[in-house]
């Protein structure tokens, strides 16, 4: 390789390396993208596939059409275990779109490449950062000849996906290397093809989602149309369903909606979503972190498509202007942090705490707060827009007047709401420097702490 010296290097040519590549070549900095899939399936990943259409409008950047758009969506269902409630989630602000998760991914690499990268390395598997005086400023790689390569950058933007070999190996004290089995879903999901003939579409026009605490436990059941003939179905369970995934898939999903025998596989296969709240710090000095190796991920619904542009685009910001300081130190970075945290961070901090006391509810728990109205969709979409549960109490109070014979979830649900305000409003006060960090990062694990006690004493008045 000739040119081994570049101001940006992107790890991973997923939605978020891509859009940080697009952004940093625009700006004309000499950009280096790597990853260790050949060029044609770059894009080709696990996915429900769904993703909404603010994010294009906000990035100015084309929608999906064509082959690349299966179809348009309207909006969510979300069903109670026994089916008996379903509440619409219809967005007012935006629809969404279901992708041909290949031919998108194609398309934002071309735009990528057409936006000036400088260099762009397919089959090449990123293996170890690289320091000098004890800062980042390269990467080794393993090209497809087999040939290990030094390549040096001024800063290193790792989009690598969840199994970031770079986070696990990078040394920080403001970036945490692992992320915790339970704050991870597993996810098995089916593209399957059947005759309109032999069976319909169900619901065309909407994403179905079915919570199910003993048939996807900790996560949901996903029936996702396509066209008028194919259906992208799937499952998320916690991480120790390991083995058991794809039966739970077979027994639960697949057997409950295809009842057609005369069937075409598409596509099948597994993966992990990462759905906490954003990395602590999502960058370090000459190092930042976008989409899925940073736990971008929304932690409700695992959608990460969105945030990881919206980080790759912070991300390519940040580094255009480090290098027209001449500054990749933390210092200069933590504007990253600051657009992260104060943005969909403080969302996703707040719907971490939503998730967490789901996961802790039982089948019946969820059919009641969902039959009661203790959750409406207004609520739901309130909190995926703003992170906020803007209940008033006059409200809380005339839904504890309708009857309620479980008096503890309504009082947990309302400690939960003050708690995720609190949570919400103290990420959108993210500390515009690293020196008020360890102060913020204290008052965060003091509600995490909160909301776990009160899982604990659920459990223990039960
Ligand atoms: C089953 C499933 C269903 C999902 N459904 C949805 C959905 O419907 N909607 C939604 O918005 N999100 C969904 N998600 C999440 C979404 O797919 C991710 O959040 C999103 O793709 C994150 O993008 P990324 O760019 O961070 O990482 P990725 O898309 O994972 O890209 C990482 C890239 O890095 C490359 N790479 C990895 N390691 C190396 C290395 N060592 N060297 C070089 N290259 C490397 C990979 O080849 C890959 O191209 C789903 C995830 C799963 C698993």
């Amino acid at each position: 390789m000739e040119n081994k010296f570049f101001d940006v290097i992107i790890v991973g040519a997923g939605t978020g390396g891509t859009t940080a590549a697009r952004f940093t070549a625009k700006k004309g900095l000499n950009v280096c993208l790597i990853d260790r899939k050949k060029r044609e399936d770059i894009g080709d990943k696990i996915c429900g596939d769904a993703v909404g259409n603010e994010i294009f409008d906000i990035l100015k950047i084309n929608h999906p059409k064509d082959e690349e758009l299966s179809c348009h969506i309207k909006g969510a269902k979300l069903y109670s275990p026994n089916l008996k409630k379903c509440i619409n989630l219809v967005d007012p602000k935006q629809t969404g779109y279901i992708v041909n998760r290949l031919e998108f991914g194609q398309r934002l690499l071309n735009e990528a490449l057409d936006a000036g990268v400088n260099k762009f390395l397919d089959k090449t598997m990123v293996l170890d950062l690289l320091y000098k005086n004890g800062t980042i400023n390269g990467v080794q790689v393993k090209l497809e000849n087999g040939e290990k390569v030094d390549l040096r950058a001024n800063i290193i933007i790792d989009a690598s996906g969840f199994y970031s070999p770079l986070r696990k190996k990078v040394r920080s004290s403001l970036i945490e290397k692992d992320v915790l089995r339970e704050d991870s879903i597993l996810c098995y999901r089916e593209i399957v093809k059947f005759s309109p003939k032999d069976q319909e579409v169900q619901d065309p026009e909407y994403i179905t989602l079915i919570l199910d605490q003993e048939k996807a436990p900790g996560g949901y059941i996903w029936y996702f149309p396509k066209n008028e003939s194919s259906v992208n179905i799937g499952i998320g369970a916690f991480m120790d369903y390991r083995g058991k995934v794809k039966d739970l898939y077979k027994m639960n999903v697949y057997n409950e909606f295809i009842k057609t025998s005369k069937v075409d596989i598409l596509s099948s296969g597994g993966g992990v979503v990462p759905v906490r709240r954003p990395l602590w710090s999502c960058a370090d000095n000459g190092f930042i972190l976008v989409g899925d190796s940073a736990c971008q991920v929304n932690p409700l619904h695992g959608g990460g498509i969105d945030p990881s542009m919206r980080a790759g685009y912070h991300a390519a910001n940040s580094a255009v202007h480090a290098i027209e300081n001449n500054n990749n130190s933390i210092n200069e970075l933590w504007d990253y942090n600051y657009n992260v945290m104060t943005s969909f961070g403080a969302e996703f901090a707040s719907l971490d705490l939503l998730r967490i006391v789901l996961q802790s509810l039982s089948n019946k728990d969820l059919n009641f707060g969902l039959e009661r109205d203790l959750l409406t969709g207004e609520e739901i979409l309130e909190i995926s827009f703003s992170g906020e549960l803007n209940l008033s109490l006059v409200n809380m109070a005339v839904k504890a007047f309708k009857g309620i014979s479980n008096p503890n979830l309504l009082l947990d649900l309302n400690y939960l709401r003050i708690r995720m305000n609190e949570i919400s409003k103290l990420y959108k006060n993210f500390p515009k420097n690293l020196n008020q960090f360890s102060n913020w990062k204290e008052k965060v694990i003091e509600i995490y702490d909160k909301i776990k006690k009160m899982i604990v004493s659920t459990k223990k008045n039960k």
